[in-house]
C-alpha cells in the first residue's frame, strides 16, 4: 500500500485513463478526488470502481478551463480529505475537435490551450501550497507534444508541447521544496477520445506501424502514473516519459 494516508486530486478522473489512475491509486490506499466536467454518472462509476477496489473517493465537478473551479476543487479536497494533497494528476485534457489551421480560428486555438496547458497551470497554481516534501505532480502530456500530432491536431500538440516544457519548469522551480514534477508521453491509447476523434482504419495503421502492434491500455498509463507519483520515483523530476509501445517519432 505505497499510497496509504496519502490525498490524490485526479483532474478528468470520469472514465478512461483518468478513471484508472483513480482505481490505481486507490488500490495502493490513497483517497481520491475523482474530477469531472460533465458526466457526472461516469464519475459516480469511478468512485464506485474506487470503493470496489477498497479505497475512499468523492467525485468534484469543476470546469479545469475556469480558475474558479479549480480554486472550488482544491477547497473541496481539504473539505473531503483535509489540508494536505500529496498527488495531483493532470490528467484532463481532450483535442476538442480534428482542424487545419485553415479551419482553425483563434478561439479554437485558445481554448485548446486552455484545455490542456492553462488548466495544468491552474490546477498546480491552487494545489501547491498544500503540497509538502514528497509530493508528487503527474502531467499528461502526449507523444503529439513532440512530433506534431496526426492530422488536424495542431493545436492539441502545440498544448502538449507546452504541458512538457511546463513539466520541466515546474520540476526546477518545485524540486528544492522537495515537490516531484514529471509527465508521461502517451502515444495511442485506446479510449473514448479515439472512439471519438480517430477512424478506425488509422487506427489500425498506428498500431501495425507501432513495434508492439497494438494500442495502450489505459490501465498501462495508470501503471505509470502511479510509479511516477511514488517514492519508488524519488530521483526523477523534469521528466516527459514515452508510454507508447514503441512508436518511432515521424
Ligand atoms: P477522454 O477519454 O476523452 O477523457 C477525458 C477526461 O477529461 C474525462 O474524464 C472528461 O470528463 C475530462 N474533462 C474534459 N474536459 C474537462 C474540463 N474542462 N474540466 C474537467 N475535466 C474535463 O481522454 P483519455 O484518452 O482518457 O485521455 C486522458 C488524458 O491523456 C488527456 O489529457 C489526453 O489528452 C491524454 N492523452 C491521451 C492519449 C490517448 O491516446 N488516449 C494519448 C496521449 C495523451 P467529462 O466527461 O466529465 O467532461
Amino acid at each position: 500500500m505505497k499510497f496509504a494516508g496519502k490525498v490524490a486530486v485526479v483532474t478528468g478522473g470520469s472514465r478512461d485513463i483518468g478513471r484508472a489512475v483513480c482505481v490505481k491509486l486507490a488500490s495502493e490506499g490513497a483517497s481520491v478526488v475523482v474530477n469531472y466536467n460533465s458526466n457526472q454518472a461516469d464519475a459516480d462509476e469511478t468512485v464506485a470502481a474506487v470503493e470496489a477496489a477498497g479505497g475512499k473517493a468523492v467525485a468534484v465537478k469543476a470546469d479545469v478551463t475556469k480558475p474558479a473551479d479549480v480554486d472550488a476543487l482544491i477547497a473541496a479536497t481539504r473539505d473531503a480529505f483535509g489540508n494536505e494533497i500529496h498527488i495531483l494528476v493532470n490528467n484532463a485534457g481532450g483535442l476538442v475537435a480534428r482542424k487545419t489551421l485553415e479551419e482553425m480560428d483563434e478561439e479554437f486555438f485558445n481554448f485548446v490551450m486552455q484545455l490542456n496547458a492553462t488548466s495544468t497551470f491552474l490546477a498546480c497554481k491552487a494545489a501547491v501550497p498544500l503540497m509538502k516534501e514528497g509530493a508528487a505532480i503527474v502531467n499528461l502530456s502526449s507523444l503529439a507534444g513532440r512530433d506534431g500530432g496526426g492530422g488536424g491536431a495542431i493545436a492539441y500538440a502545440t498544448a502538449k508541447g507546452a504541458v512538457m516544457t511546463m513539466t520541466r519548469g515546474l520540476a526546477k522551480e518545485l524540486g528544492p521544496k522537495g515537490i516531484r514534477v514529471n509527465a508521461l508521453a502517451p502515444g495511442m491509447i485506446a479510449t473514448t477520445f479515439h472512439d471519438k476523434f480517430t477512424p478506425d482504419a488509422a487506427r489500425e495503421n498506428v498500431a501495425n506501424s507501432t513495434p508492439l502492434r497494438r494500442q495502450g491500455k489505459a490501465e498501462e498509463t495508470a501503471d505509470l502514473v502511479a510509479y511516477l507519483a511514488s517514492d519508488e520515483a524519488s530521483f526523477i523530476t523534469g521528466a516527459n516519459v514515452d508510454i507508447n509501445g514503441g512508436l518511432a517519432f515521424s
